[in-house]
């Protein structure tokens, strides 16, 4: 097993997350088995019960794991699934060593950060860094292991010290350490500054860890002597010092990456056998992944209506996946986070300003997307914007809390049950549409819910979510939550139009529901974000986003396909074209051939062509500073 542990120095919030996954990626084009461990020295166990203004979102895998949302990185750039044990953080590791204190197996010992703490750490790693994450069952050959925090935290210093040790423990050849620094530019002279790196590196050596590679991160490109800078005074020798700059899309971070020679580096650093120089389709996906990103012209404006619109990593895994989901379909993505609680009633009178522009947006966008979440905060606001995508035939996607919303709308307005709503909120409710769960235990709030993977199976085959699965009978889904829709209103729901396509197996969960003729008015109570991938969207997902391009119909009516040279067609391997060897003439020519058939009926029978190439060349050729995986 070969690690590389990742570690990050002058301030947190660089891309060290991607930093670490891009490494991954490229290891793993070279065909190469990669797990990965984050760990989070903070006390918490997990991050379960973690508000999402702390951290961000809470990420859940398949074993129910609730895990920081860097997790979710290295699941969707390297398609692995990981479990609970691949986050560590303080409080596991010491809940650990005190469960075997407690049991007397310190045989009377004074239980001591080194060795106890430290030993327990290098012992977790290496057991989980075996652990199978694919579907193949294969021993990992590389763990990429990210540090949280910056060097020099006290919190971190026992995961410094274990590492040390660790070292020493797995030999040299199968260890290396990367360093993410940030290189500032002050705006006032533009000029790169190496001093925050060098004295980041050296506080790393004083705790007994050489940097093998610096990863540098700038706003723009750096030149050739600031590398030689850094390496000087580091140091280091140059071509251990890679420049990663602030990129169109993060999907060019590994591009950029490999063209610095890291795969040769890894190679010889850790003797990892690869054959050189790598294979003539290497990286092929992530470069047509890049240049279509960057391609995109037409637009699509999702509402987000959520409660913790102030941070836009609270909804992470839903700006991904909604953003895999426009890829896919040829779009670029706008995202207008609504703030739940500003489209109700109240704040029409204490802020109408907020209340009118709140609704301009609601009104604006092309499709909303309430997501989950928990509490009384924003309900109403959310149980509005349901009622307004339901009356005025705007697309919709509910998820978890989204879902009992959309039902809560649909009792209260269609089947005049007033005041009806969640027990979440309001316990003694008159009409209690959704219920927790008999198994929820209300006097403790840590590792109560639902959670992980879970069936659901379709119920109808008229559904469309059944039809964007791919027509299976049955799906996999992660779940988290407490409350569910009460069976007992089931059939009266039913009744009046609203379909709960999807049940749990056991038949009485009610999963997923659809309105009778609505174009597109979907909710689900499981959380299909969690395994969207950039290269294969959650049909949810993907359905909204067709749905609010005015192009769903078609695409069902193709048996779900967006023209027979979609992205899959990348992946058959049917083409063989070298990206380096061929002209700019040539690229548009290639994309031209790709994007027509996604232009579909948008152009006219004339001069398509032209038309197409006004397209390409109007494109900015930019997508924000907004990430997409
Ligand atoms: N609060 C709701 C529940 O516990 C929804 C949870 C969620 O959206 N993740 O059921």
């Amino acid at each position: 097993m070969k690690y590389i542990l990742v570690t990050g120095g002058v301030i947190s919030g660089v891309g060290k997350g991607v930093i670490a996954s891009s490494f991954g990626t490229i290891l793993k084009c070279c065909n190469i088995h990669v797990t990965s461990i984050k760990i989070d020295p903070y006390i918490n166990i997990d991050a379960g019960t973690f508000s999402p203004y702390e951290h961000g979102e809470v990420y859940v895998l398949d074993d129910g794991g609730e895990v920081d949302l860097d997790l979710g990185n290295y699941e969707r750039f390297l398609d692995v699934t990981l479990h609970r044990d691949n986050n560590i953080t303080t409080g596991k590791i010491y809940q650990h060593v005190i469960n075997k204190e407690r049991r007397g197996d310190y045989l009377g010992k004074t239980v001591q950060v080194v060795p106890h703490i430290t030993d327990a750490i290098q012992e977790w790693v290496e057991r989980v860094a075996n652990q199978p994450v694919s579907q193949d069952g294969l021993k990992p050959q590389v763990c990429i292991i990210e540090l949280g925090g910056t060097i020099g935290d006290i919190e971190g210093m026992p995961f410094v010290e274990a590492f040390r040790q660790f070292q020493f423990r797995v030999k040299k050849e199968n260890f290396c350490c990367a360093h993410v620094s940030l290189v500032p530019q002050p705006r006032s002279t533009g000029e790169p500054k190496t001093k925050p790196t060098q004295s980041s590196v050296r506080e790393l050596r004083g705790l007994g860890l050489s940097p093998d590679l610096i990863v540098c991160r700038s706003e723009n490109p750096i030149g050739q002597s600031v590398k030689e800078k850094i390496s000087n005074f580091c140091h280091v020798a140059p071509d251990q010092v890679i420049c990663i700059h602030d990129l169109s899309s993060i999907y060019r971070v590994p591009l950029l990456m490999e063209s610095q020679g890291i795969v040769e580096f890894f190679n010889d650093r850790l003797q990892l056998n690869i054959p050189m120089p790598p294979p003539r389709r290497f990286m092929h996906k992530w470069k047509d992944l890049a240049e279509r990103v960057d391609t995109l012209r037409k637009e699509v404006t999702i509402a987000l209506v959520g409660k913790y619109t102030k941070l836009e990593d609270s909804y992470a895994s839903v700006t991904k996946a909604l953003q895999h989901a426009a890829v896919y379909a040829g779009y670029k993505l706008k995202i207008k986070y609504i703030e739940a609680a500003t489209l109700e009633e109240e704040t029409k009178l204490t802020e109408p300003v907020q209340y009118h522009e709140a609704w301009q947006q609601l009104c604006k966008s092309d499709g909303v997307i309430v997501p989950g979440g928990f509490g009384k905060r924003g309900m109403e606001g959310k149980i509005k914007a349901c009622e307004w995508c339901r009356k005025t035939s705007k697309p919709f996607l509910g998820i978890c809390l989204g879902l009992q919303a959309a039902v809560i709308e649909f009792g209260r307005n269609i089947l005049q049950l007033q005041d009806a709503n969640t027990t979440e909120n309001v316990p003694d409710t008159p009409h209690p549409i959704v219920i927790d769960m008999p198994e929820h235990n209300p006097d403790q709030k840590g590792g109560t819910m639902r959670l992980g993977k879970r069936f659901t199976v379709f119920t109808q085959s008229n559904s469309i979510l059944k039809s964007l699965y791919g027509k299976q009978d049955r799906i996999e889904e992660r779940h988290r939550h407490r409350y569910e829709v009460n069976p007992k209103y089931v059939p009266d729901l039913e009744a009046a139009g609203l379909k709960f396509v999807g049940h749990d197996e056991d038949k009485v969960r009610m999963e997923i529901i659809e309105l009778e003729g609505h174009p597109y008015y979907v909710a689900v109570q499981y959380h299909p974000e969690y395994l969207s991938r950039p290269l294969s969207p959650s049909p949810p997902f993907l359905g909204l986003i067709l749905a609010s391009c005015g192009r769903l119909s078609s695409y069902l009516a193709r048996g779900c396909r967006l023209s027979p040279k979609s992205l899959s067609d990348h992946d058959s391997g049917e083409e063989d074209i070298n990206q380096k060897e061929i002209s700019l003439v040539e690229r548009q020519a290639k994309l031209l051939n790709e994007y027509a058939e996604l232009f579909d009926g948008q152009l006219d029978e004339d001069e398509p062509i032209i038309q197409f190439q006004e397209k390409l060349n109007l494109c900015d050729g930019s997508v924000g500073s907004s990430e997409v995986l």
